[in-house]
């Protein structure tokens, strides 16, 4: 198990540079639907990790498990 450090460097797998690369990691929280019907439009958690190297991001969201 690894303990997670907000907003710290990780070793994640990056798919464009095809290895392990330091990633940027954090926790934001963003709308779902912008001009929804519904007033309640939810607010969900996204795991944003951004590559170091190539500065690719990738944003998933943590409700997915
Ligand atoms: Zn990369």
């Amino acid at each position: 198990m690894t303990t997670t450090a907000p907003d710290s460097a990780v070793r994640e797998f990056c798919e464009t540079c095809e290895r392990a690369t330091r990633h940027a990691v954090r926790i934001e929280l963003r709308v779902e639907s912008p001009d929804a019907d519904n007033p309640g439009c939810s607010r969900e958690p996204y795991r944003v990790s951004r590559c170091l190297v190539c500065e690719t991001t990738d944003a998933r969201r943590m409700s997915d498990a």
